[in-house]
């Protein structure tokens, strides 16, 4: 695959009524789905827009990036974390859709994780928010499986040849969430602080976290 464009997932906004821009097939079928279930009367439109809302504004890789901070510094956190992801998550108080039977997956110097979802989206919504456009890209669902080390080198993450590259395919059942190895030089630092080092992509395997 080419460079990775990191593009944000907008095709769920509304603000696309007030552009000029024709819709894309994609919009257009899901406007027809969204016009079909409202007609019907199984979902109500404020119901709708309060979901999109939700995933666009309030739950995102901040979540995650809590979560990553806070088992670098609480062993007793990581422990549940690794014996129980969805537990020890909904303990800080992420829970909810497609978060229901969370893995947590460990980077270390001998592994790295790599998340991807190779049928469609499958996607840790409470901890991440919804998933960037890459990662529902078929290039990316395709060739992370295949050739992963290829694939992060697009993201500019080169990883040493002794670090094997460990791919997790998410399902519908299960969703990954990817513990980044904590930076060295970062002893001492409040939780706060060690998670704005973690952004979305060390959580997904494409990126690594440094200072
Ligand atoms: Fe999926």
């Amino acid at each position: 695959m080419g460079a990775a464009p990191i593009i944000e997932n907008k095709a769920m906004t509304t603000d696309h009524e007030h552009s000029d821009r024709p819709l894309s097939d994609i919009e257009i079928r899901v406007k027809a789905l969204e016009s079909l279930l409202i007609d019907k009367g199984y979902v109500h439109p404020d119901t709708l827009e309060r979901l999109i809302q939700t995933y666009e504004h309030e739950v995102g890789p901040h979540h995650g990036a809590r979560v990553v901070a806070r088992a670098w510094t609480d062993e007793s956190f990581a422990e549940h974390l690794r014996a129980d992801a969805t537990a020890a998550v909904a303990s800080m108080g992420y829970s909810g859709r497609q978060g229901e039977h969370l893995v947590a997956v460990e980077n270390t110097p001998e592994q790295h994780n790599l998340v991807v979802c190779t049928l469609c989206s499958c996607y840790p919504w409470p901890v991440l928010g919804l998933p960037p456009a890459w990662y529902k890209s078929s290039a990316f669902r395709s060739q992370a499986v295949i050739r992963p080390r290829e694939v992060l080198r697009t993201f500019g993450l080169n990883l040493p040849e002794s670090t094997q590259v460990r791919v997790w395919d998410s399902t519908a059942e299960i969703r990954y969430l990817v513990i980044p190895m904590r930076p060295e030089g970062t002893q001492g630092w409040s939780l706060e602080a060690l998670a704005g080092l973690v952004n979305r992509d060390s959580m997904i395997g494409t990126a690594v976290v440094s200072r």
